[in-house]
C-alpha cells in the first residue's frame, strides 16, 4: 500500500510518534501500532482495525488523541472521525511493523498544513526572503543553492521553510529531507550509538531536497559539523536543493568551522526583518479571517502597535481576541481589546512617537500642530505645545534638545522649562490632570 502523498505518511507518522511518547509501550502495541491517521478538510480521520478498536479508544483514549493531534497540527483539531477498516487486521498487521519500525529509525517533522506560500504575508521586511523560497521552490537546484534564510525568532523562516516543503512535494519531488537541525544531530548520534551511520547517510546524502531549519544548532558540535560537511558536499554536488535557516548569517555563527561557513554562503544569503506596521496590521487581519474572527481595523492597528518584533506574539494576541469573542461573548471593540492586550502583554505602553502626541494634544486643545510647531507665543498655542514636551518627555526616549527642535528648533531649556511647569502644575489643577488622561487613553490605545 503506497500512501498517496508525503504530508500524509508524515502527518500519521508524527501523531504516532507523539502518542507513543504519551503511553506505555503495551498501550501503544495494542491499541494505536495499527491505527492510521488522515488530515481531511474539516478534521482528522481515524482508521482502527475493528469495533472493538474503535470503541475503546473513544472512551479511553479520547482526549489524549485530540491532544496528540493537536501538537501535530499545531492548532485544536476539528472533526474527529474513526472508521473502521479491516484490512487494516490482524493480516495487514504483519506487513505494519516494518513501517513502524522506520519511523522509529527517522522521525520525520510533519508539516503544518497551513505555513504555506498562500499564507504568507509579504511586506518590505520579508519581500525577498519570500521571493527567494519561492524560486528555489520553483527551480530547486537551480535558481540559489544552498538558499540561507536568517533573522531572530518569530519572524517565519520556519514558516517559509515549510511553505517550499510543500510546493516541492506537490511538483511530486520524493525524497524531501525537513528536519530541525536538532533532529539530524540527535539522529547522527543515534546512528553512532548504534552502527548504523551508513543508513543514516544513505538517507540524508540521497534527498532531493535537504532543508535544515535552525541550523546554528551545528555550532561547537565538531563532529556533526564533519558529518553534515559531507552531507552538504555530496546533495551540492548533486544539484539538489539545500535551503537552511538560522539566527544569524553564517560569518556570526559562533563555533561554526569555516569551511561550513564558506558552504553556506556559496548561494543566496538572506536576512529577514522584522515586520513594519502595516506588515502587521495585515498579519493580524489575515490571522484573524483564518479563525473567522471579524478583526476591525482600529483594533489591528493596536493589536500591532503593542506588539512589534515578534510574530508569533502578534498570533498570540489574534488568540487572545478570539477567546474573548467566542468564550466571554464580547464585542471585540477598542476597548475589551485594550484591556486584554494589557493583561496580556503588561502595562507597558506601546512605543509612542511625537507625531503621535501631537495628533492627540491637537485633538484635545483644538489646536494644529503647525500652529504647535511655530513660533506663536500666546497662551492658547503656548499650553498645549507644554503639554506636548511634557508627553514626550513622558512616553518618548526623545533627547530634550531632540523635543526642542521637533517644536520650531527651540532650545533644550525652553523643554525643560515647559516640561517643568506642567508637572508642576498638574497636582492642583483637576482640568489639565482631566486633559492630560484624556489624550493619554487617546495614546494607549484603551
Ligand atoms: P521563525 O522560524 O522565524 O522563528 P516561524 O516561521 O515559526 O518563525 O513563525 C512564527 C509564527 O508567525 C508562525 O505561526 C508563522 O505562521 C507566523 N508568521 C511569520 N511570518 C509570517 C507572515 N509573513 N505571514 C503570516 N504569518 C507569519
Ligand atoms: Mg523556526
Amino acid at each position: 500500500m503506497t500512501a498517496p502523498s508525503m504530508t500524509m505518511d508524515a502527518f500519521g507518522d508524527g501523531v504516532l510518534e507523539e502518542i507513543k511518547g504519551r503511553v506505555s509501550k503495551e498501550q501503544f502495541g495494542s491499541w494505536f501500532e495499527r491505527a492510521s491517521f488522515r488530515q481531511t478538510a474539516d478534521g482528522v480521520e481515524v482508521s482502527v482495525p475493528s469495533r472493538f478498536h474503535r470503541n475503546y479508544l473513544k472512551e479511553r483514549y479520547l482526549p489524549l488523541l485530540e491532544d496528540a493531534i493537536s501538537t501535530v497540527l499545531g492548532e485544536v483539531v476539528g472533526k474527529l472521525v474513526f472508521v473502521v477498516d479491516e484490512s487494516t487486521g490482524p493480516l495487514a498487521a504483519q506487513l505494519r511493523p516494518q513501517v513502524v519500525s522506520k519511523v522509529a529509525r527517522s522521525p520525520v517533522i510533519p508539516l503544518k498544513h497551513d505555513y504555506t506560500f498562500d499564507e504568507f504575508i509579504t511586506g518590505p521586511s520579508n519581500d525577498l526572503a519570500h521571493a527567494a523560497a519561492l524560486s528555489v521552490a520553483e527551480q530547486p537546484g537551480v535558481a540559489y543553492n544552498p538558499y540561507f534564510l536568517h533573522g531572530s525568532v518569530g519572524l517565519g523562516k520556519t514558516h517559509l521553510l515549510q511553505a517550499v516543503a510543500h510546493r516541492l512535494l506537490e511538483a511530486g519531488l520524493k525524497r524531501i529531507l525537513y528536519v530541525s537541525c536538532a533532529s539530524f544531530t540527535n539522529e547522527f548520534i543515534a546512528a553512532l550509538a548504534h552502527g548504523d551511520v551508513d543508513s543514516f547517510r544513505d538517507r540524508y546524502r540521497r534527498a532531493d531536497a535537504l532543508l535544515i531549519d535552525d541550523i546554528h544548532f551545528l555550532a561547537s558540535k565538531e563532529r556533526t559539523q564533519e558529518e553534515f560537511f559531507h552531507t552538504f558536499n555530496a546533495v551540492y554536488n548533486e544539484q539538489k536543493q539545500i535551503i537552511l535557516t538560522s539566527d544569524s548569517q553564517p560569518n556570526d555563527i559562533v563555533g561554526l568551522g569555516e569551511r561550513l561557513v564558506s558552504r553556506f554562503r556559496l548561494g543566496l544569503v538572506v536576512q529577514i526583518q522584522p515586520p513594519c506596521l502595516e506588515t502587521r496590521i495585515a498579519i493580524v487581519l489575515r490571522k484573524g479571517q483564518r479563525r473567522e474572527l471579524e478583526i476591525p481595523l482600529d483594533v489591528a492597528e493596536l493589536v500591532a502597535k503593542r506588539v512589534h518584533s515578534n510574530i508569533r506574539e502578534l498570533e498570540g494576541a489574534v488568540l487572545r481576541l478570539d477567546s474573548l469573542v467566542r468564550h466571554e461573548g464580547l464585542p471585540l471593540n477598542i476597548e475589551n481589546a485594550g484591556r486584554t492586550l494589557t493583561d496580556l502583554l503588561g502595562d507597558e505602553p506601546a512605543r509612542i512617537d511625537i507625531d503621535q502626541i501631537e495628533a492627540a494634544v491637537e485633538l484635545e486643545f483644538g489646536v494644529t500642530r503647525v500652529e504647535m510647531r511655530s513660533s506663536r507665543r500666546s497662551r492658547s498655542v503656548v499650553f498645549p505645545r507644554q503639554v506636548c514636551m511634557f508627553l514626550a518627555r513622558k512616553y518618548t526616549r526623545h533627547s530634550l534638545g531632540e523635543i526642542g527642535l521637533h517644536f520650531g528648533g527651540r532650545d533644550h531649556t525652553t523643554v525643560l522649562h515647559s516640561v517643568d511647569k506642567i508637572r508642576k502644575q498638574l497636582p492642583g489643577d483637576s482640568r489639565l490632570r482631566n486633559s492630560i488622561e484624556r489624550v493619554e487613553k487617546q495614546l494607549l490605545g484603551r
